[in-house]
């Protein structure tokens, strides 16, 4: 069996671990990788943000094509959809830069070790085990644990892969289903509720809390909920679903909405979407000693340190947002603070995005967090339709939400719901990363006509100072 000796070992090659090791590797650290399900990318890769991007976009072009396009006088007739292309495409996304990251590796001269690692002896004299297709003993001082998450199974629905699928099925069904439910009103189910509404599914989701996408600002949650309302999309909120019957040809499943009624209906296919769980199954965590909370995410400190001094832990394993960027953010942090270079995560300042039609994009503290945190606060906001360019574009839905600090003026969140926002999220996320105020963002020359200045005009109405409205 091969042994190697390593400076840095990480284990799992998600947007976390690989981009940690190709920091690490930049800054003279000898570095592994273990992976144990073959490609390279993790989740957010394989069956995450990428695939669920690539059946967004074509879903959505879709959509365009049928109805979309007349109002700009271009007339389409016997659009058709050829869900297999669609679906090669996406899969052609995914292993084109999947080989990317696999091309980075080798650039940076990091081993790839694919199989699965068992933490079999603790650091500093740490030794990694890797089962599978490569067989090793990697020795080091110092792991690097970024074994990412699962999806979360509801006991009334387990996973059958066939009726009742988590994301990972949903990306790759072969047909369009007549009826879906997404049980969970997150990014994911709205997202792939989306896809499938778009390519003709009849969609229900349903959500426990009383607003979708939780934990996101009110009023622009709202605002999402009402334009996908309109596309079709059928929308519960406090409602659960308590039971579920598998037959031969459906799935029944009974609701139950938050004044008790119940009511039982079939579909094809059940989306269960209610958030995701730490993975660290196999590592032998509890063998050297490193501790987990009670979700089983690894216990950090300051430094991406865990209770055993020399072994670390980022992204979905641990604590925080489950998001792509959270992660690399954190494993380039994680391995520049061991190289002694001030790595850095603003936790503040992370964006969030939800990639429906209009998207919600989101940055810092929502209207009813900063009132929560005690800040006294001031709100400004601008609709899209009185943005010159989103009328040229004719996706007027949606507006941008600033709220700042009344006391100092300095943003203290950024809510946007419209087009393009993913794009547009990331001025607001550079303002806060430099301690903008809100009239930072007023003075600051936009490009005219673009949806971005929208974001200018929403900082101006924090001021009471709209020019457009
Ligand atoms: P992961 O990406 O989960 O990678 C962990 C890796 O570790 C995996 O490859 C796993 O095989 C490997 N591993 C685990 N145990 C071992 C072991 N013992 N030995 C070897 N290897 C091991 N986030 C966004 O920011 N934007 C989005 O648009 C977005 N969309 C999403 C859409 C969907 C449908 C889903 C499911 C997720 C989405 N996410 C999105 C979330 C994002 O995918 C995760 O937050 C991100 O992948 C976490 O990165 P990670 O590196 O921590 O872990």
């Amino acid at each position: 069996m091969a042994k190697q000796s390593y400076d840095l070992v990480v284990i799992g090659a998600g947007p976390g671990g690989y981009q940690a090791a190709i920091r690490a590797s930049q800054l003279g650290l000898k570095t592994a990788v273990v992976e144990k399900d073959g490609p390279l990318g993790g989740t957010c890769l394989n069956v995450g943000c990428i695939p669920s991007k690539a059946l967004l976009e074509s879903s959505e072009l879709y959509t365009q094509a049928r109805e979309g396009l007349a109002v700009h006088g271009v007339l389409t007739s016997g659009v058709q959809l050829d869900l297999d292309a669609l679906m090669a495409r996406k899969r052609g996304v995914v292993e084109g830069l999947t080989r990317g990251i696999q091309g980075l590796m080798k650039k940076n001269k990091i081993d790839v070790w694919h199989g699965t690692a068992r933490i079999a002896a603790a650091t500093p004299e740490g030794l990694v085990e890797v089962r599978g297709q490569n067989d090793g003993e990697l020795e080091t001082p110092r792991i690097l644990i970024a074994t990412g998450s699962v999806p979360v199974a509801l006991p009334t629905l387990p996973f059958d892969g066939k009726r009742i699928l988590s994301s990972t099925e949903a990306l790759s069904l072969t047909e369009v289903p007549a009826r879906m439910l997404v049980i969970g009103g997150g990014a994911i189910g709205l997202e792939l509720g989306s896809v499938w509404s778009r390519l003709g599914s009849k969609v229900r989701v349903v959500e426990l809390m009383d607003q979708i996408v939780p934990g996101s600002d009110r009023r622009s949650a709202q605002l999402l909920e009402r334009a996908l309302r309109k596309q079709g999309l059928e929308i519960l909120l406090q409602t659960s679903a308590v039971s579920a019957d598998v037959t031969a040809k459906a799935i029944k499943v009974t609701l139950e909405g938050k004044d008790g009624k119940q009511s039982t209906d079939s579909y094809d296919v059940v989306l269960v979407a209610v958030g995701r769980r730490a993975f660290n199954a196999g590592l032998g965590l509890a063998e050297v000693g490193v501790a987990t909370d009670e979700r089983g995410r690894i216990q950090i400190g300051d430094h991406y340190e865990s209770s055993v001094p020399g072994i670390f832990a980022i992204g979905d394993v641990v604590a925080g947002p489950m998001l792509a960027h959270k992660a690399s953010e954190e494993g380039v942090a994680c391995v520049e603070r061991m190289a002694g270079v001030a790595g850095h995560v603003n936790y503040n300042a992370i964006p969030a995005v939800v990639y429906t039609w209009p998207e919600l994009a989101s940055v810092g503290l929502s209207e009813e967090a900063a009132i929560a945190a005690g800040h006294e606060i001031r709100v400004g906001s601008f609709p899209f339709t009185a943005t010159p360019r989103a009328r040229c574009t004719g996706h007027t839905e949606g507006g941008v939400r600033i709220i700042a600090d009344a006391v100092t003026d300095a943003v203290l969140g950024v809510h946007i719901v419209g087009p393009n926002a993913s794009e547009l999220i990331a001025e607001a996320a550079v303002s806060m990363e430099f301690a903008a105020t809100s009239e930072d963002l007023a003075r600051a020359v936009h490009a005219h006509p673009t949806l971005a200045e929208a974001i200018k005009e929403a900082a101006l109405a924090v001021d009471g100072r709209p020019l457009h409205i």
